[in-house]
């Protein structure tokens, strides 16, 4: 055997995994594809968010998002194959519009807080014990509304959940609001103020974090696996270079685990919900904490040097398809109307990147194929970033046969 488990894919959920196997004793490689910047977790918001276990389609009904999603220039949309193709009875959209029941909700929004507070915790850790290079920020974020009507909307909907599941908000009026972020424009309704909220300069955070493993002495090779099969006691990778053996392997290969696992014969609803980033030069002018201005559903960040990351969309699009350079646009003069900046903010870096979505909203993690030796770790969707480390610790669980009675909720079997 080559190693005692191969872990396929090199974003958060890939590493923290890799982690948690070597320092359960294991010989683990990781096979990570091309590179750091491919994955989801290279350009995402940085936010280690509490709330957020509420969808937008449950705070504003499934149909209200459908028509969203067919005007123009809307922060969702679908590449209309791929929206016909997952309509269809068993399809990713179809699941989706029958798991939004309300028992099936309050269920799941407790199983995904559980595991967000058990997941700061662990960033936590791991940040200071490996020494991670992350900028992390632990001063909350602000949710900060323009439009009254929607401010009331989710805040009430907000309020009723936070205290429901144990998580910390403060509901402000505008002037408060923008008491605690000076760069809000005029006109703010109103605000949530997430006291407990976390973040990371995520690509920072990557790159420290594969240094880190390196040092401890994983293997890490950035080449994309072909096709994975059992092989009577191990499992056969077959990447770029050659094939490798092992005893398990783990599929964490965020929005193409899906095609992955068709090598297997095993077909998830699993889709990408791509989502885009543009980082300015630094500016001056700095932001008291990240800020999401709700009304258009975009993330502002800013990194120690003072480069402003923007982040939204959520476009249903195949993984490999191209940056549509009109959202960067669009999403940068949006989020003009929100904070004050110079004029010009000139964009130095853009980016796409896909989040893997399972219709239920839970992640995805078990064994897979017939003799349980293939694992998947997957699904985290909006919430990637934030639910790494602890989803690491239940593939920990899988593979180490450590009780976990919340592993049954998340068993890729809930699709068979
Ligand atoms: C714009 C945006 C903003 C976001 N904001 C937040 C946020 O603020 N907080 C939060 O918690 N989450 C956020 N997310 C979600 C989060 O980024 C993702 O859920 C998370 O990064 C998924 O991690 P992953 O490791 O599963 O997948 P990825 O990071 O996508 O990693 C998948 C890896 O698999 C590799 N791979 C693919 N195919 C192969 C193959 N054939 N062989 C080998 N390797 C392969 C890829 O190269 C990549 O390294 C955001 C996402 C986006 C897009």
């Amino acid at each position: 055997m080559d190693a005692d488990a191969i872990v396929v894919g090199g974003g958060f959920v890939g590493l923290h995994t890799a982690y948690r196997l070597h320092k359960s004793g294991l010989r683990v490689v990781v096979v990570g594809g091309e590179g750091p910047r491919r994955g989801a977790s290279w350009g995402n918001a940085g936010l280690i968010h509490q709330g957020s276990t509420t969808t937008v389609p449950e705070i504003m009904g499934f149909w209200r998002v459908v028509r969203l999603a067919l005007r123009r220039g809307s922060y969702i949309s679908s590449n209309p194959w791929i929206a016909l193709r997952e309509s269809l009875p068993g399809g990713w959209l179809w699941r989706y519009a029958r798991s939004l029941k309300k028992e099936q909700l309050a269920v799941r929004a407790a199983l995904l807080a559980r595991l967000v507070r058990e997941s700061k915790k662990l960033w936590l850790e791991i940040i200071r014990s490996e020494e991670l290079d992350t900028e992390l920020l632990e001063q909350g974020s602000i949710e900060a509304y323009f439009s009254e009507e929607l401010f009331s909307l989710e805040s009430r909907v907000v309020s009723e959940e936070s205290a429901k599941l144990g998580y910390r908000v403060q509901i402000l009026e505008g002037e408060k609001c923008r008491e605690l972020e000076p760069l809000l424009r005029e006109g703010v309704a109103g605000g949530l103020y997430y006291v407990d909220d976390a973040w990371v300069n995520p690509s920072k955070t990557l790159n420290s974090l594969i240094s880190a493993l390196q040092r401890l002495g994983v293997q890490i090779v950035w080449e994309r696996v072909r096709g994975v099969r059992e092989d009577g006691d191990g499992v056969k990778v077959e990447a770029d270079s050659g094939g490798l053996r092992a005893g398990h392997v783990v599929l964490a290969a965020g929005a193409w685990t899906r095609n992955l696992l068709k090598s297997l014969g095993v077909e998830i609803p699993l889709i990408a919900g791509r989502g885009y980033l543009a980082v300015s030069e630094p500016v001056k002018k700095r932001l008291s904490r990240p800020l999401f201005y709700a009304d258009e559903k975009i993330v502002i960040g800013q990194t120690a040097d003072g480069n402003l990351r923007f982040t939204s969309y959520f476009e249903l699009n195949n993984p490999d398809a191209p940056l549509d350079r009109s959202k960067i646009i669009q999403m940068v003069r949006k989020a003009k109307r929100a904070i004050k900046l110079e004029d010009e903010v000139r964009i130095v870096d853009e980016w796409v990147g896909s989040r893997p979505c399972i219709p239920d909203g839970l992640p995805l993690v078990g064994r897979i194929g017939g003799k349980g030796r293939v694992l998947v770790a997957t699904g985290l969707c909006r919430l990637g970033l934030t639910l790494s480390p602890a989803t690491a610790m239940l593939v920990e669980d899988v593979i180490t046969g450590r009780e976990n009675p919340l592993l049954q909720h998340f068993s890729p079997a809930r699709f068979s």
